[in-house]
């Protein structure tokens, strides 16, 4: 379940962070540690005078930073989870006192481990949710990026949480945002939720424009500096979509309750109104060492490396309706929300395979919310899947959307 804000437990012990260990030191298993979140997250151990500890740390095939990481953090444990790439590590390369383990089912394993206190799950896309699947069914406390997770499987994520103990706490700047604004009231005073959007390099550019842009241009975001996939859909807004599922699945709000406003600054990270017209927002500068922090002490809060604001700089701060018609893949986040049963798995798969055919030039920018919505309407839609039937769906999805894609 997502681990409440304070006032909302029956009163947490600040002396010990849920999810945290006796001595005051959590050891943390970063998945997805080369990625922008991941080495984000490793600035927050190393400032953090030891009281947090890299346990494991995990990439797919970058081997070479990922030694590098190693012979910096000095991990128990250092996976590769792809066997290709592990072949390239040599003996004697790893720091005593790191081991190497190969393959997702280790990884599984080893998030089992009672050592670990925490999981920051950060693999980018639906590889995500098998390693965070685990860590919820091993009961952890997990400091949850990975956003595809709860976009595909949100309702089972949640009542097997719940069902395992496993707390989620959320690092996407927006319900890091939600999480903190939460915490001035009960859920049923809650009136509505409004993720902020930048509106990515876009956002004044005409809709006929949009068919001609390029990857490199999609890949300049004005106040973000993130992985590629993430980038692309801050360009398009489907990362907003995949915010709204996201946001619907960990907080149990309804999808007539969740709303997005344009923020170009990326200062205010997300708003809560409340029904007596009270808005709370959380601020803070674009740098996600502060929503991984949080998620890291949880319910504590401790001096970090993150950038603060400087009051004494004029700051301007501007909020914009979205534009739904230049921007249609805020429209289908909703619908998908509003939907749930198979929507999310679909509308994901689909976009990460469009984003991919975008990337390597066979498909416009515009095509890949088109594609998107043609397979939200044309797929085998499904009210209550189970991790199986979403698994069959991912992969029939993804070739689709190769029928699309010129060579
Ligand atoms: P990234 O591309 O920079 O890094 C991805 C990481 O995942 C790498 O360490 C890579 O080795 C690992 N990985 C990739 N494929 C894998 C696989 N098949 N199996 C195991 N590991 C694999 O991505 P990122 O921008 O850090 O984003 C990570 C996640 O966090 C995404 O789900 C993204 O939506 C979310 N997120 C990112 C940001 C951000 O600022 N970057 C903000 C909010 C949420
Ligand atoms: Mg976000």
């Amino acid at each position: 379940m997502p681990a409440l804000p304070p006032h909302q437990t029956d009163g947490p012990n600040h002396d010990v962070p849920s999810g945290g260990s006796k001595d005051g030191v959590l050891r943390i298993a970063v998945l997805g540690s080369t990625g922008s979140i991941g080495t984000s997250t490793l600035d927050v151990i190393a400032a953090s005078s030891g009281r947090l500890v890299p346990h494991l740390l995990a990439a797919h095939s970058r081997v070479g930073p990922l030694l590098e990481q190693a012979w910096q953090m000095r991990p128990r444990w250092l996976v590769v989870t792809d066997p290709v790439a592990a072949a390239e590590i040599g003996s004697g390369s790893l720091p005593d006192g790191t081991s190497l383990a190969i393959g997702p089912d280790a990884l599984d394993d080893l998030l089992a481990d009672p050592m670990v206190d925490r999981v920051v799950s950060a693999i980018v896309g639906a590889a995500g949710l098998r390693s965070t699947w685990a860590a919820i069914e091993a009961g952890k406390t997990i400091a949850l990026a990975n956003k595809e997770t709860l976009v595909m499987a949100g309702p089972l994520v949640m009542r097997r949480a719940a069902e395992t103990g496993a707390q989620i706490i959320p690092v996407d700047s927006e319900h890091s945002a939600i999480h903190q604004a939460l915490a001035c009231g009960r859920p049923c005073e809650v009136r509505r939720i409004v993720l902020t959007a930048s509106g990515g390099p876009f956002r004044t550019r005409s809709r006929e424009s949009l068919a001609s842009v390029t990857p490199a241009e999609a890949l300049r975001h004005p106040t973000w500096s993130m992985g590629p996939k993430i980038t692309i859909d801050s360009a398009t807004m489907m990362n907003k979509a995949l915010e709204i599922i996201e946001a619907r699945w960990l907080f149990g709000m309804t999808a007539d309750k969740l709303a997005v406003v344009v923020h170009p600054q990326s200062i205010v990270h997300s708003l809560v109104e409340f029904v007596d017209g009270a808005v709370i927002a959380q601020l803070s500068p674009p740098d996600m060492r502060l929503p991984i922090q949080y998620a890291l002490f949880f319910p504590e809060r401790c001096d970090g490396p993150a950038k603060r604001l400087d009051f004494d700089a004029t700051m301007r701060l501007d909020f914009e309706p979205p534009d739904v018609d230049r921007f249609p893949a805020l429209r289908l986040g909703l619908e998908a929300a509003a939907r749930g049963g198979t929507a999310g798995v679909v509308l994901n798969a689909a976009n990460e395979e469009a984003v991919r055919g975008f990337l390597d030039g066979g498909l416009r920018f515009t095509d890949i919310a088109e594609i998107v919505e043609r397979l939200l309407n044309e797929h085998p839609f499904q009210e209550e899947p189970m991790l199986d039937d979403i698994r069959r769906l991912d992969s029939w999805v993804r070739q689709e959307v190769g029928k699309w894609v010129c060579v």
